[in-house]
């Protein structure tokens, strides 16, 4: 599987992931909540390809374009369910003199301020007490894995990048999107391994797979289910 992009003919760029299967015989498209997937033959060159999206670049704007009304945004009031390790939890709001540090039951996540209709103040307490969970849970698993995989741990950032859920750069930093804490645990473990797993191998080849395999089983089924639910990540 690889992530491509494409400049159409309008000027803006799409985003796809590019799909060998051998058995096809021709090129076919979908696209649902994960955008723009190209199923591929084994023998194609990239030149058929982007000339065949060029060519169906207006179905191809139409329907993203379907697709991302559908998705709702989030509603930040009273009762709202969001997403916190795999779990549905609810928001609840209230209004107190003060503006009061969010506490979280388990359950429910308390936001309490003097006005609790001041929906932006919300958003924002809300990320941003997502963004220390994240942090920390992200923290604790990089030193579990990096102690399991011999390496020194790695200094870790939180991103807010629109495209990927972790990157690794060549200074060994790991970078890893704080919406994933709305993740399965299963899920965030496997995206951690996979960026550790950079440390030993810069690229996505059968002996990088293999690390990542080591610290993460799982990790093709986890894989999988992120690609499902990444555009539901975003929504918050
Ligand atoms: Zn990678």
């Amino acid at each position: 599987m690889i992530q491509r992009s494409l400049k159409l003919p309008g000027g803006h760029a799409v985003d796809y992931t590019l799909k060998v299967s051998p058995n096809r015989r021709t090129i076919g498209l979908r696209i649902d909540a994960n955008g723009l997937t190209v199923h591929i033959p084994k023998r194609i060159s990239q030149q058929t390809v982007d000339s065949l999206l060029r060519d169906k670049s207006d179905w191809i704007a139409r329907k993203l374009g379907e697709w991302q009304e559908r998705a709702q945004p989030l509603e930040w009031m009273d009762g709202a369910r969001l997403q916190y390790l795999g779990n549905e939890i609810t928001l609840t709001l209230r209004q107190d003199d003060r503006n009061r540090a969010l506490e979280f039951d388990g359950s429910r996540l308390h936001v309490a301020q003097p006005d609790p209709e001041d929906l932006k103040a919300v958003q924002r307490k809300v990320a941003k007490w997502y963004a220390a969970q994240a942090r920390s849970d992200f923290t604790r698993r990089i030193e579990l894995l990096s102690a399991k995989l011999g390496v020194p741990t790695p200094p870790v950032f939180l991103s807010n990048a629109r495209t990927r859920w972790g990157s690794c750069n060549s200074r060994g930093e790991i970078r890893l999107h704080w919406r994933l804490i709305q993740a399965a645990p299963h899920i965030i473990h496997y995206v951690v391994a996979h960026e550790l797993a950079h440390l030993k191998e810069m690229n996505h080849s059968p002996k990088f797979w293999a690390w990542v395999e080591k610290l993460c089983p799982d990790y093709q089924k986890s894989r999988e289910q992120l690609k499902a639910i990444s555009h539901q990540l975003h929504l918050m």
